[in-house]
């Protein structure tokens, strides 16, 4: 009998193979793993997954088993057990390789998993429509429709995950909480470029990664990334073209689908040394990992190597070419809370905090455990919604603990995540990406000007 193509998670696997004969007895990961620091199962953890998968391997344990997809999905998918390991094992790979197994073999037979494959397939895929949704989701969130549902109990009432997702979508709004106390809550002008635009003269140029969330529910971060970039002498910008990076399709196991993004993705960025620049750490982690994901594609297997290596976090930039202080912009506390796939992904948090540090006189306070994750992850938290309440819940109790009112974070689905919690605990919490304070700062020390 003709022997059947290996499958991704078997190639995974045995490229990880050395690595892996260290894992049996190690068990370094495991307290680094949030999922297994709540339930206290061995099968939530690192080691206990990548077991799995090898017993799925090996004919022990069949794909299908609700043991393995159960574990599987109860990733967070966060690769704090990455920078755990001492072998070297690049977990992340190989989970996105376990969930492509499972898709392929045994598709979800419908409720939330239907309705994510159904967008990532139908929405995501396409510029038109993932433009059209944004535009719904925002004519919600601004025309103040989610919060009347919130408030009014109704989106409670069809369910607490309606609840959540709503109150994720109204927390990526500028418009801060009434109970937020700013003291540099002036209104600042609507428009704002850098007093002196690096137009030409030999201004080096960056390629903006925009995002499709960040520039969906987030516009004032790009441009907050831009006008800092530009105050600092670089000229950014946008390439047409540009699509989602394909962290989603990756994360919930549809691999062609962000192979597809991908190829876009290269060649609307074209071939060249120009630096992409990114603010959102899973999609920088993401666009990285490009030339892992199409390493197989003959066509385009170069290019993508080539691309990721172009892959920087607006404070990787800043720091790489030095950048401005601005003025202090007040006295509220502020902490700051890393990016899973920014920190372990990109390894570019600590250059993130270089931002915040630029901020004279800021009242900034470490904030503990902030390497771990918040439970967003993706759509983990509409996905997993009990284990991602339990992973925020420590996240809100160390935030409550450091007394900050302000958290800066450099991920669309961080903010969300943690702003949504922070709403419904009650607590009284502004939170903003680093590139926000750090623009704020810029102008209150006069470095742009009004355009009216
Ligand atoms: S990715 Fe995160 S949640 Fe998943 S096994 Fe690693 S540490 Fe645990
Ligand atoms: S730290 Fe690495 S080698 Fe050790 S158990 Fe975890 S994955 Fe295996």
């Amino acid at each position: 009998m003709a022997s059947a193509q290996p499958s991704s998670l078997a190639t995974a696997l045995a490229s990880e193979q050395e690595k892996l004969l260290a894992c049996v007895h190690c068990g370094l990961c495991l307290e680094a793993c949030p999922t297994y620091v709540v339930t206290g199962d061995e099968n939530d953890s690192p080691r206990g997954r990548l077991y799995l998968m090898r017993a799925v391997e090996e004919g022990r344990l069949a794909v299908e088993s609700a043991t393995f997809e159960n574990h599987i999905d109860r990733c967070l998918g966060c690769r704090a057990c990455e920078a755990a390991c001492p072998a070297g094992v690049e977990y992340g790979q190989l989970l996105e390789a376990a969930r492509a197994e499972i898709t392929r073999s045994q598709p979800k037979p419908g409720g939330i998993h239907a309705l994510l494959k159904f967008v990532l397939r139908h929405v995501w895929l396409k510029p038109k429509r993932l433009r059209a949704a944004f535009a719904l989701a925002r004519f919600v969130r601004d025309s103040r429709l989610a919060r009347l549902l919130l408030r009014s109990g109704l989106a409670r009432g069809i369910s607490s995950e309606f609840e959540f997702a709503l109150t994720l979508l109204d927390s990526s709004s500028s418009i801060i909480d009434k109970n937020y106390r700013a003291s540099n809550d002036q209104a600042l002008p609507a428009r704002r470029m850098p007093a002196h635009r690096p137009q030409d003269a030999g201004a080096p140029v960056v390629l903006l990664f925009k995002a499709c969330v960040t520039e969906g529910l987030f516009q004032r971060v790009n441009a907050a990334t831009a006008r800092v970039l530009e105050a600092n002498g670089c000229q950014a910008q946008g390439p047409s073209g540009q699509v989602c990076c394909g962290a989603l399709h990756a994360h919930a196991g549809e691999l062609d689908g962000a192979r597809t993004l991908a190829r876009q993705n290269i060649d609307a960025f074209g071939e060249s040394d120009t630096p992409v620049i990114t603010n959102a750490g899973g999609c920088g982690a993401m666009l990285a990992s490009y030339g892992h994901l199409l390493a197989e594609d003959e066509k385009y297997a170069q290019r993508a190597r080539n691309f990721s290596a172009r892959i920087r976090d607006i404070g990787q930039q800043l720091e790489t070419d030095g950048f401005r202080n601005g003025a202090a912009i007040g006295v509220e506390r502020t902490t700051y809370d890393a990016s899973c796939h920014l920190l372990h992904g990109q390894h570019g948090s600590a250059a993130a905090l270089q931002m915040l540090w630029a901020i004279p006189n800021l009242n900034f306070v470490l904030l503990k455990d902030s390497e771990v994750c918040c439970g967003g992850a993706g759509v983990y938290n509409l996905l997993e919604p009990e284990l991602s309440e339990q992973v925020l819940a420590e996240k809100l109790k160390r935030i409550e603990d450091s007394g900050a009112t302000v958290l800066a974070t450099g991920n669309a689905g961080c903010h969300m995540q943690i702003a949504a919690g922070a709403r419904l605990a009650g607590m009284s919490l502004r939170v903003c990406h680093p590139v926000e304070l750090l623009d704020e700062s810029y102008q209150r020390a006069g470095l742009y000007e009004s355009e009216r």
